[in-house]
């Protein structure tokens, strides 16, 4: 079966813009699977330490035949390709994917929570959700619109294609 699954793309290390560019691609070749469409990418300030440079965001839609945990284990894959260190919490890295929504499914296990837990609150992942999927609505029934409405754009600026290379956006 074929289920369309929406990731959180980031990068704050190591030219983020190239690195998140690069992981589009690498999404893309992942088996069994298909990047269908790329929102925009947005500069956003940091999460959590405030020392540690602005993020690059964005989110892909994919197409893909693989469960969520395979497909959990291949972004872990992709990340450590981009030399991914795991040190403080929210801290800078090079590569953070997350796998916002798998289809409608509900997933709550120890190393796996579908809808991811920070789309409800996270600007940086609910504005680029919005630019390809505005019609979206979480297995709870809760719309994307609505989301947005309490969805502040503190922070966070959406960037034009000349500022990043490589996006249509
Ligand atoms: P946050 O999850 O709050 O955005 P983070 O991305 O910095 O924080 P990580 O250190 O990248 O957190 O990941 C910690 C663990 O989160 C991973 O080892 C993974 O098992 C788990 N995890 C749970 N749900 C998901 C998901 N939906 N997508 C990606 N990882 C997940
Ligand atoms: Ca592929
Ligand atoms: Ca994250
Ligand atoms: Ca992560």
């Amino acid at each position: 079966m074929t289920e369309i699954a929406y990731i959180s793309i980031g990068s704050n290390l190591n030219n983020p813009q190239q690195q998140v560019i690069t992981a589009v691609t690498e999404l893309n070749e992942i088996l069994n699977t298909k990047v269908a469409a790329v929102s925009h990418w947005y500069r956003t300030s940091p999460m959590g330490p405030q020392d540690q440079p602005d993020y690059i965001n964005g989110v892909a839609k994919l197409e893909t035949k693989l469960s969520p945990q395979q497909l959990l284990k291949a972004l872990q894959t992709i990340e450590d390709g981009h030399f991914r260190e795991r040190k403080e919490h929210w801290g800078a890295r090079t590569l953070d994917l997350d796998i916002l929504l798998c289809g409608n499914q509900t997933i709550d296990l120890p190393n796996l929570q579908i809808p991811h837990p920070g789309i409800t609150t996270r600007n940086f992942v609910l504005l680029p959700l919005a630019d390809i999927g505005p019609q979206l609505v979480l297995p709870d029934g809760t719309a994307l619109a609505t989301l947005l409405e309490s969805c502040s754009s503190k922070g966070i600026v959406r960037l034009s294609s000349g500022d990043i290379c490589g996006t249509t956006g």
